[in-house]
């Protein structure tokens, strides 16, 4: 069995905790290797790398800098395969899936290349007699990531990129299900030519994540992950003096108005609900039908085509969807759909008895899609997020109602209208109170340039993931107002100094 250790001074280095916990293939439900789990003093010599690098990088020409993320997004398109066989064989998802994921990730390095144009800072002349005033956005120090096991490339991606580019150090403290490609990006940094220290990778649990949220010498941290723990993130690391974004779990909804195209509708929702086996935080978990007559027919035309799911593992090249990513989750997503049938919903196409009769995979937490409808907004199956491929029917008679369902719900990550009538849509997307919309678009994430966050429970901080709130999120303001001997005043000046 082999164990997948840190990555800290451009080197993969061993634990020294003496703590470790197995790391499944959810395809065959077998393990073949362990993951360490850092103590407090792993995390403490990873911070002291990074705390080390950091003067030089800081000072490294943005140019640069940018320059080795170049080489590193290079890399990335040769070897683009590699990495997402690496993510399907400890998440599940399809090749194909996590090659997307690779490449929504190597948009934001393709962005994060052009920082040394998002580091500019302002200049205005003569705010005051020969005076002239500027501003500079400088890195914050060593910061870190924590992020979660559905998207292991895509998600530290959003966040190391732009940290890089703005001359910050970064530590990845990457999810224990799926570690390996947090490493494998972290050797191509090295490749790329990324100095010692400056990107690390710790690999853990709660412990190494206290330990970060708690270090003196973390300036600040990116999580992307469930909400309590989001929330645990955000109050722990802003009350230890740390700039915090944590993101968090979602409910996203989409609403299918009388006019809209029905069988876009359904193939849209087919791939939003159930790719990736709903384990996305874009996921569309719940359809809001607007009149019965609506929810009919999209009834009708989901049930032949949920059925006809192909399940089975990354390795079968015709796979729809894969297992989920542990047994106990695979439990948790069943006990969802018990939970909703025993509240009153009716479970229209039950994924719960899938078996896959593939030699071999017989083991894999393997479940099949779920349709529920008559759901409504007292249910479990409405309130939680379930992270599974059960798509709730919420019937609505008016848009209105479909509105108000959507307000009501504590998260607020993506949402979508399917519709033709463009004063609808114009009307979803200004008064909907979401964070991404999509219009006839069922999985509307921001690219790299635009920056993606959601509203009330999805997001605790104030800052959005990459674009120009990641640049903003990564730096801090300085002014500078500077004045030369010419036309300087010799007498003291004991008022508060104004330019007029
Ligand atoms: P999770 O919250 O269990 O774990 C996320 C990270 O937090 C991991 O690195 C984990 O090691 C760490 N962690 C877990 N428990 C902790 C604790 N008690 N104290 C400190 N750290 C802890 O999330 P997950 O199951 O890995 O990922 C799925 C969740 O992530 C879903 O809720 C999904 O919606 C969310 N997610 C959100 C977004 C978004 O952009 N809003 C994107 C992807 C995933």
């Amino acid at each position: 069995m082999s164990e997948i250790g840190h990555f800290i001074n451009n080197a993969r280095v061993a634990g020294t905790s003496g703590r470790s916990q197995p790391v499944y293939n959810p395809a065959t439900g077998k393990s073949e290797s362990s993951v360490v789990l850092a103590s407090v003093a792993e995390v403490d010599a990873a911070v002291a790398a990074a705390k080390a690098a950091w003067p030089a990088w800081a000072k490294t020409p943005p140019l640069r800098r940018a320059r080795i993320l170049d080489r590193f997004k290079s890399i990335l398109w040769e070897r683009g395969d590699q990495l997402a066989e690496a993510i399907s064989a400890e998440h599940g998802k399809t090749h194909d899936d996590a090659l997307g994921e690779v490449t929504r990730g190597l948009e934001v390095v393709e962005f994060a290349v052009g920082a040394p144009h998002l580091l500019k800072g302002e200049i205005t002349e003569n705010v005051g007699t020969n005076v002239d005033s500027h501003s500079l956005r400088q890195p914050l120090g060593v910061v870190a990531g924590i992020t979660p096991f559905n998207f292991p490339a895509m998600v530290p991606m959003w966040m190391f990129p732009v940290a890089l580019a703005c001359g910050n150090c970064f530590i990845l403290k990457p999810s224990e299900r799926d570690p390996s490609a947090s490493l494998l990006m972290a050797e191509w940094l090295a490749e790329a030519g990324l100095p010692e220290g400056v990107f690390g990778v710790v690999q853990g649990d709660k412990q190494a994540v206290d330990a970060l949220l708690e270090h003196p010498d973390v300036a600040a941290i990116s999580f992307v992950g469930s909400t309590p723990i989001a929330r645990y993130i955000h109050q722990t690391g802003t009350a230890n003096g740390k700039r915090v974004q944590a993101l968090g779990g979602a409910k996203n909804h989409m609403v299918i108005m009388p006019d809209a195209d029905i069988d876009m509708a359904v193939g849209a929702l087919m791939g939003a609900a159930f790719g990736s086996a709903g384990e996305r935080c874009m996921a569309i978990s719940v359809a809001v039908p607007v009149t019965d007559k609506v929810a009919d027919a999209l009834i009708e035309k989901l049930i032949p085509k949920i059925n006809a799911l192909k399940i089975g593992p990354a390795a079968d090249k015709a796979t729809d969807m894969g297992p989920l990513v542990t047994a106990q989750h695979l439990e948790k997503v069943k006990g969802y759909i018990d939970a909703g049938e025993a509240e009153g919903a009716k479970v229209v196409v039950d994924g719960r008895t899938f078996k896959t009769d593939k030699q071999g995979y017989e083991g894999g937490y393997y479940i099949g899609g779920t349709l529920l409808d008559n759901v409504t907004t007292d249910m479990s199956v409405w309130k939680d997020e379930i992270f599974g491929p059960v798509l709730s029917v919420v019937r609505a008679k008016t848009y209105d109602e479909a509105v108000d369902v959507i307000g009501q719900h504590e998260y607020a990550n993506g949402v979508a209208v399917f519709t033709r009538d463009g004063d609808v849509a114009r009307a979803f997307s200004h008064d909907i109170e979401v964070g991404m919309v999509g219009v006839n678009v069922p999985i509307p994430v921001p690219m790299a340039f635009h920056s993606f966050g959601g509203w009330k429970a999805s997001l605790f901080g104030d800052h959005h993931m990459h674009g120009a709130e990641g640049v903003r999120f990564y730096t801090r303001l300085k002014a500078i107002t500077t004045r030369w001997p010419t036309g300087m005043r010799n007498d003291p000046e004991f008022v508060m100094p104004t330019m007029g």
